[in-house]
């Protein structure tokens, strides 16, 4: 097989580097995989796994609070809070040992330290035991991930001043949390807390959550949030925070306060790069992200990026995509241009209450691009197994090209909406058309269902 003897060293051990790692040894490479945590990265121990549980906990008493609805006596949700940190513990530990193994069993080698370039195709290694070690690579990646962003006006401490990295779980259950950003990430942590029954205010520097979603969707959430009681100050931007014993304020730039027992950060994060040596390589960055072409070649042969680093959409899944497509590109199996990632084309979803999932072209978009769509829009109310689940919340959008009926796109508010968005996702991906969704046989009853009658 061509490239079969390539030598890849790896930096960075999330999901874009362990699956470019076994992908690759899978292929025939001899690699090396450099981790100076915990393999499966950020995405594993500080981001989506434990932020996930910890959602998936919240939606467990939100649904013990239906009880009766349900036809079941009242029962009462209580949070106890350190059952919730060992589960998170015990899922993390088994993740990583899971990825562990498979990396072991593809015969990839695991340095644990921390990597840096000391030239186009060589890696030093400060390995956590105190030595040293050079490397020389074929192939190097880089998938380093990125960290929260910290304004120099946050006064971070990691106990009443968060960012996401405290947040998952946080030292104490905030009784009253002030977040500030309301992109993907602050609305998740808004939905999280109010579940476990905080009190929180969310400080949103526009005029509506989610800038970057379809309005429609935004307002959904909104409209959640304001029946859940959480205060939203929009149009406001934080501009600094002071501490006062246990009462921590956040000053707006229009002379509001908003104030709580805790405050977390949520407004975006930087790239890893910094200690990354990238001048010895020459690799090209611009604003910290590795400069990469649609192969995720940087401008050094050889030499790739993935994942945060990337700049391209920070998503575990992309990252995962992206280190699978390094590893058959570097051994030379990427043949034509519809081997390329479609970034357009990834799915997306937002854990809250209802769920929210996208994929392809939104609405909005094609209207501001001038683009002759179809939307078709279905509420879960005609559901059968919405009513079954007592939550005919949300709704099925899909987007279409009115001349070809080939589905370009959809957003889906409601429970299992990141599941059922899969299904538009491969719709989007393999080109279908709305004639083959709605002649798909689907179970029933079942939300999916919902699907085939938006592409009627
Ligand atoms: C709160 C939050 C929730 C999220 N939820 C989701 C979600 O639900 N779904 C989703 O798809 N995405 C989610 N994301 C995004 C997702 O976490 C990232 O896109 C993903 O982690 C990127 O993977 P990566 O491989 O680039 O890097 P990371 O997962 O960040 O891993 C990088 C690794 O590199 C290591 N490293 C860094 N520098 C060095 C060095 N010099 N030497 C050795 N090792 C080094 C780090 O220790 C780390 O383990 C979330 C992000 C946040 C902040």
């Amino acid at each position: 097989m061509a490239g079969s003897s390539k030598r890849f060293v790896i930096i960075g051990g999330g999901p874009g580097g362990t699956t470019c790692a076994t992908h690759a040894a899978r292929l025939g490479a001899k690699v090396t995989l450099i981790e100076r945590d915990i393999v499966g990265g950020a995405a594993h121990l500080l981001d989506c796994i434990p932020s996930k549980a910890m959602i998936a906990t919240g939606g467990m008493m939100s649904n013990m609070k239906q009880a009766s609805e349900m036809g079941l006596a009242e029962v009462e949700a209580k949070l106890d809070f350190n059952a919730l940190k060992e589960r998170i513990g015990a899922i993390e530990g088994r993740l990583e040992q899971s990825i562990s193994s498979q990396l072991a069993s593809q015969g990839v080698r695991m340095i644990e330290g921390t990597g840096q370039m000391t030239g186009p195709k060589s890696v030093r290694v400060e390995r956590s035991d105190g030595g040293i070690e050079d490397l020389e690579a074929d192939v190097v990646v880089l998938s380093t991930g990125s960290r929260p962003r910290i304004p120099d006006w946050a006064p971070i401490d990691g106990e009443r001043v968060l960012t996401t990295r405290h947040a998952y779980p946080p030292p104490e259950l905030p009784d009253r949390l002030v977040v500030i950003g309301s992109g993907v990430t602050g609305v998740e942590f808004v939905h999280m807390f109010s579940s476990f029954g905080s009190e929180v205010t969310l400080v949103v520097s526009r005029q509506h959550v989610l800038p970057q979603k379809d309005p429609e969707v935004a307002a959904a959430l909104e409209q959640t949030f304001v029946d859940r009681g959480v205060r939203l100050l929009k149009g406001a931007r934080a501009e600094s925070i002071t501490v006062e014993n246990d009462r921590v304020m956040v000053h707006c730039d229009d002379g509001r306060i908003a104030e709580g027992s805790h405050v977390l950060m949520a407004i975006g994060s930087i790239p890893n790069s910094d200690d990354l040596n990238l001048e010895a390589a020459g690799i090209e960055s611009e604003w910290g992200y590795v400069k990469v072409d649609h192969n995720c070649l940087s401008n050094v042969p050889g030499v790739y990026a993935c994942g945060d680093l990337s700049g391209k959409l920070p998503l575990s899944s992309v990252a995962s995509m992206q280190g699978r497509k390094i590893a058959e590109h570097a051994m030379g199996m990427h043949n034509g241009p519809h081997r390329h990632i479609d970034y357009e084309k990834a799915a997306s979803a937002i854990f809250t209450e209802p769920e929210i999932a996208d994929v392809g072209l939104a609405e909005a978009d094609a209207f501001a691009e001038g683009r002759k769509i179809r939307v078709t829009k279905v509420p879960f109310s005609v559901s059968a197994k919405a009513l079954i689940n007592n939550d005919p919340r949300g709704f099925v959008k899909i987007v279409t090209d009115p001349l070809t009926g080939v589905v370009l796109g959809g957003s889906i508010v409601g429970r299992h909406a990141a599941e059922l968005i899969s299904v538009i996702a491969l719709a989007v991906t393999a080109g279908l058309t709305v004639t083959d969704l709605v002649e798909s046989l689907f179970v029933h009853p079942a939300l999916a269902e919902v699907l085939g009658e938006a592409a009627e």
